[in-house]
């Protein structure tokens, strides 16, 4: 059987230069495997690379289609948020 994520740690990524100067995750580390897996289809591999982004940015997305702006205590929010995620992240295992 193709194993496509096999496939898909074989392309060269960006290094997060948090990542590399910590050896942590930032709020956004994954999120290029996690589009590439979207490309292929693997949705539930997607979710998992990185789930706050995974479920911030469709909301992000559904809150602009909504207001049509973000306002800066929006944007705030949304900072502080994913703040809070990259916390919780490295705190907890997941995926
Ligand atoms: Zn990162």
């Amino acid at each position: 059987m193709h194993d496509k994520t096999a496939k898909i740690e074989r392309i060269d990524m960006l290094i997060c230069p948090f990542h590399w100067l910590t050896g942590l995750d930032c709020p956004f580390c994954g999120a290029q495997r996690m589009f590439l897996a979207l490309l292929h289809g693997n949705f539930v591999e997607a979710f998992w690379l990185n789930p706050g982004l995974a479920i911030g940015a469709p909301l992000v997305g559904l809150w602009w289609l909504w207001k049509h702006e973000i306002s800066p205590r929006a944007a705030l929010v949304m900072v502080i948020i994913a703040f809070a995620w990259g916390i919780v992240r490295n705190i907890v295992p997941l995926g």
